[in-house]
């Protein structure tokens, strides 16, 4: 979801803040613009369109300022429009800010100051952010103080950079929710902030991360955090070692364990710039269906590995979200024998780098047989987005360790809204229905992080499994592609031998395996089909299987159902997988270090698979 970019210092401000938007540009945007506050006043530069176009408005008075703010805009309220790009000023103008994030109830907001006289330049919800801290500040609060009083009026998720001419030494930042990340770097004279530590790492490697529900002030020899009602919070310091990637690592052992813990935020990335809720809308303004929905007879997800996996789940999506007949296949499979494809069948290819060599075969495949192809991938620019006819993209941010941890909840994530688009387009989803399905997929990453808070509880889970030979993992419906990605996370890193299977399937053979000495993951998800996988659970306890269960909170289970059980946040059953997936995610992780393994560089793997 688009970035920001603070700088502070001796100066010139603009090229550093344009150097630091360019190195966020992966995360996607469709406008850019920047303030600087020079010896006469603010200045301000906006436009839709590239950070190059930005570049050419960048003047002779703008390079004599040494504090300024920029962003990337991904438009959530308002067209793509020069007028709609930030950074936004309150009414007074001296005041500017840059927000990712939006705005649940910017409608009761924007009507409060409408009544008060206000008159607004722009059709964001951001200018309605800026036009709020400016009252708070006509009351006579420092900027610091009325940037954290206007953040907890504000339903949704957000962070906000603001630079204010008549407190010329300090930029205020804050963050609430999951809005993507703020992250401040200290120079010798100068301090920055990003929304991402590739904007950061290239100045200096000494870092502090603004965590939701903080505000910073900084300054360019420091900064002080406090929560939104001005007490004040301890943040340590980060030193990250050279080297790029120890720096890129922020702090974590592994790049799998930083990239397990930015799920929040990376999925937010991918669903909240699509989703707005006041009104209920799903605006996909990067991504041309290429046929016309109504044309569609079913849905084929060609994919390999994880993004299979994902792709089950996305088959359940549309079929239940679109009322469209969907099926799943591996790709390399598909690529030798697709069986019959007409323009109404529509190949979904799902590839995280968008370089896979089996799932760019079976692409060339389905439309060589004139089918329609839409590609999901989170590599912009890359092979799969353009040979297929249309891309969706994830916008996940890099993910460096092998094993995909961040990509497949992104990947849900988008295969959600991808069926929801289809199901607005075919009349299969109201507009009621339509909103509440867009409430359960935007409160998801919340979820996510709930389920990160219990990681010491599954650390301790993989101390103590971590010598077992073998694994089975069940599951059903929605739960049966989350066992069968938690086996291949475990048998991909730990190399323990893992094996998937639908809990369904227990009696026609898995249950021979069943004996102390293998334990038994079982995913329960909270839908029609618990009790049946409660049930497989019994089974495997009274032939003296030990279980681990992964449920739902508030579950009601009885006491020694399991040895084990790990509870993740209650969610809407479509939404389950992608809660359900994290603690598989951190219980392969810790065994891998518990078995003192390459986590990031497992033998035998490479991160994309780009021969067959
Ligand atoms: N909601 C804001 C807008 O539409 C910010 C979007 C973003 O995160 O870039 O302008």
């Amino acid at each position: 979801m688009c970035g920001i970019v603070g700088y502070i210092g001796d100066g010139p401000a603009a090229p550093a803040i344009l150097d630091g938007l360019r190195a966020l540009e992966y995360r996607g945007y469709d406008s850019a613009g920047l303030a600087i506050l020079t010896p006469d006043g603010l200045s301000v530069r906006r436009r839709a369109g590239r950070i190059d176009d930005l570049v050419s408005l960048v003047d002779e008075r703008l390079m004599s300022g040494a504090i300024g703010i920029g962003h990337t805009r991904w438009a959530t309220h308002g067209a793509v429009t020069d007028a709609n790009a930030h950074p936004h000023a309150d009414a007074s103008g001296r005041l500017v800010i840059v927000h990712n994030g939006m705005t649940d109830n910017v409608a009761e907001l924007r009507a409060e100051l409408l009544a008060d006289g206000h008159v607004f330049d722009s059709e964001t919800d951001t200018e309605v952010i800026a036009h709020l801290i400016g009252v708070e500040r006509d009351a006579g609060l420092p900027l610091t103080d009325a940037v954290g009083r206007t953040l907890r009026r504000l339903a949704g998720a957000h962070s906000v950079l603001a630079l204010a001419a008549d407190e010329p030494d300090l930029l205020v930042g804050g963050r609430v929710g999951a809005a993507g990340g703020l992250v401040v770097g200290h120079g010798a004279s100068e301090a920055f902030l990003a929304s991402d530590l590739p904007a950061v790492v290239r100045h200096t490697r000494n870092l502090q991360v603004v965590e939701a529900g903080e505000i910073v002030t900084l300054r360019s020899d420091g900064a002080e955090f406090q929560d939104l009602n001005n007490r004040p919070r301890d943040r340590r310091l980060i030193s990250v070692p050279w080297g790029p990637m120890a720096a890129a690592k922020a702090g974590h052992r592994h790049f799998m364990h930083k990239e397990i813990h930015e799920q929040p935020d990376t999925l937010a990335d991918t669903i909240r710039p699509r989703v707005t809720l006041e009104p209920a809308e799903l605006r996909l303004q990067d991504f041309q269906l290429p046929v016309d929905a109504r044309d569609i007879e079913r849905a084929v997800i060609v994919a390999s590995g994880s993004s299979n996996f994902a792709g089950m789940v996305g088959a359940r999506y549309l079929r239940e979200l679109a009322q469209l007949p969907a099926t799943t296949e591996v790709a390399s499979e598909f690529a030798y024998g697709p069986g019959p494809l007409s323009p109404g069948t529509l190949v979904i290819a799902i590839s995280q780098s968008g370089a896979t060599a089996d799932v760019l075969l079976a692409v060339e495949r389905a439309r060589a047989d004139g089918a329609p192809v839409v590609a999901l991938v989170n590599t912009v620019g890359s092979e799969l987005t353009r040979t297929a006819d249309a891309a969706f993209h994830l916008h996940a941010g890099p993910e460096i360790s092998v094993c995909a941890t961040k990509t497949f909840v992104s990947q849900l994530g988008a295969l959600y809204l991808l069926s929801c688009h289809l199901g607005v387009l075919r009349d299969t989803l109201s507009p009621d229905q339509l909103a509440r399905r867009l409430a359960h997929i935007a409160h998801a990453p919340l979820a996510v992080a709930r389920v990160l808070e219990i990681e010491n509880q599954i650390e301790e889970l993989a101390r103590r499994y971590h010598d077992a030979a073998n694994f089975l993992y069940m599951g059903r419906g929605l739960a049966h592609p989350i066992a069968l990605e938690g086996a291949l996370k475990l048998k991909e890193i730990s190399y323990i031998h893992a094996e998937g299977f639908a809990a369904g399937e227990l009696k026609h053979g898995p249950i021979a395996l069943v004996a102390p000495d293998i334990p038994v993951v079982a995913v329960a998800l909270n839908d029609e089909l618990r009790p049946k996988i409660l049930n497989a659970v019994e089974q495997t306890r009274s032939r003296n299987g030990r279980v681990i269960l992964i449920a739902s909170e508030g579950d009601d289970l009885h006491a020694g159902i399991a040895e084990e059980v790990i509870t993740v946040p209650r969610t809407p059953p479509l939404i389950a997988p992608i809660v359900s997936v994290v603690p598989l995610q951190l219980f392969a992780y810790h065994i891998a270090v518990w078995l003192g393994l390459d986590v990031d560089q497992p033998r035998n793997l490479a991160k994309s698979v780009t021969v067959e």
